[in-house]
């Protein structure tokens, strides 16, 4: 792209193995490129990139070097990853973002077993993350309609011989034609008492069917399908109750700043890659009676103005907290996690999260409007990218009307408002 380079400007990995994931997906990035318009055109999901990655052990991008992993340790860095991928494409970056979101935890809860020395934790944690570096990709369809992620309608049923029966249905469902293990939220009622579990469901499970109904205006390559549950029948040990029903415990928290930093990764790359599409279209580009290029006129420099001062704050603003997480992170293990202090960052990260959302959906705007009307032919890279980009609100949590919702009255000291 020709004027000044973002090269030194980007978010940089910080360590070694984010330096090396950085690589890994900006590898995975460029061949999702150019597969990205036949998958987008079609609403195909790229499997065959998810293939790539199991074999260059990039799904295992959180976990130890030791288990075959890549062994990123920070948010941070793995948020850079993901931005890298991000550039190559949207879909392929929300999709195997929601793997890593899957492996996050498990890790974090090694690590606490580690520090405590908990040997044969660790063991048992060690064989279930080597399985996720190639063997077994998981997906995390949370979301139902009509209700919130901290409320599962799907119900879990303790059957007299120990097992559970599964019934429900989950929407948005990414990453689920490729996942080979479904982690779902589900309810389980006994006594009156309402507790959130963990459900996990391997593919092929009798009672539970992956459509194959994605079909929306952007991220049409994420393979985001609904997963239907009618009596779907698990092991004893296949569903984990984590939590009351209705709340939202600090681990989860931590959880949602972790894995969404990742997707503010991809809507950043997104944007990146808007600006580089019309830089490069404007730079070259030129039109008579003059014959200046179209960069020339100072109505376009305007946007490439616009276009840097918000890809700024985005870089900034997750740059910075996921500086802040892996501080916490660092000084609370899993099972230790403080309230007032996830509570603060969570203000922050929602701060965050609103800001690089937003943002990212106005740089790809002003390119398009920099380019006039070709951006906005079905053929034009930019015409995807204007799509995939308006995801980013929607993902919990929170989206945009319930930030408002959170974080004036958590500032204020009061408790949230409405059905967060
Ligand atoms: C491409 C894509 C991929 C996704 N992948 C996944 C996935 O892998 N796993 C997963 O679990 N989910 C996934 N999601 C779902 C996503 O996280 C949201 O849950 C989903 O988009 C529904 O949120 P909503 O805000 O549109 O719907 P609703 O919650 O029904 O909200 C509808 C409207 O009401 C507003 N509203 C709702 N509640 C409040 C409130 N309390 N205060 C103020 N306003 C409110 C919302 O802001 C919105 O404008 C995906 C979504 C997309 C678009």
């Amino acid at each position: 792209v020709a004027g000044v380079g973002t090269s030194r400007r980007e978010l940089a990995p910080q360590t070694e193995a984010g330096g090396r994931f950085a690589e890994l997906a900006a590898m995975h990035a460029s061949v999702a490129a150019e597969r990205a318009p036949g998958h987008d055109a079609q609403g195909s999901f790229p499997i065959q990139t998810i293939e790539e990655m199991r074999a260059s052990g990039f799904l295992g991008g959180l976990i130890p070097s030791a288990l075959g992993g890549v062994g990123v340790e920070t948010v941070h860095d793995w948020a850079v990853g993901m931005n890298r991928l991000g550039r190559g494409d949207g879909s392929t970056g929300i999709a195997v973002n929601m793997h890593l979101g899957a492996t996050f935890g498990m890790v974090r809860l090694r690590d606490a077993m580690v520090r405590t020395d908990n040997r044969d934790v660790v063991a048992f944690f060690d064989r279930l993350l080597e399985r996720r570096v190639r063997d077994e990709i998981v997906c995390a369809p949370l979301t139902e309609r009509g209700t919130t992620l901290n409320h599962p309608q799907l119900a879990a049923t303790r059957l007299p011989d120990g097992r559970w029966s599964l019934s429900g249905r989950k929407v948005f469902g990414t990453l689920s034609p490729a996942a080979d293990l479904f982690s779902v939220t589900a309810v389980v009622d006994e006594g009156g008492a309402k507790t959130t579990a963990i459900a996990t469901i391997r593919q092929g499970t009798p009672g539970m069917a992956v459509l194959d109904n994605w079909d929306a205006l952007g991220m049409r390559a994420s393979g985001s399908n609904d997963i239907v549950f009618e009596e779907c029948v698990v092991p004893a040990n296949a569903v984990v109750l984590t939590h009351p029903w209705g709340t939202m415990p600090e681990t989860v928290m931590v959880t949602v700043i972790a894995q969404v930093s990742g997707l503010l990764g991809v809507f950043l790359g997104i944007a990146e890659a808007a600006r580089d599409e019309a830089y490069s279209l404007v730079t070259s580009r030129t039109k008579q009676p003059s014959g200046a290029t179209l960069a020339s006129h100072p109505g376009v420099q305007r946007h490439a103005a616009r276009i840097e001062i918000d890809l700024a704050v985005c870089r900034s603003m997750l740059d910075r907290v996921t500086r802040l997480l892996d501080e916490y992170l660092a000084e609370h293990p899993a099972g230790q996690d403080d309230r007032e202090a996830v509570t603060e960052l969570f203000v922050e990260f929602q701060a965050t999260k609103y800001m690089v959302n937003r943002n990212a959906i106005a740089v790809v705007d002003n390119a398009m409007t920099m380019t006039g009307g070709a951006g906005y032919l079905s053929s034009s890279v930019l015409a995807r990218l204007y799509r995939d980009v308006r995801a980013g609100p929607f993902m919990q949590s929170y989206s945009p009307n319930e930030v408002v919702e959170f974080i004036g009255p958590t500032s204020l000291g009061l408790p949230p408002q409405g059905d967060l």
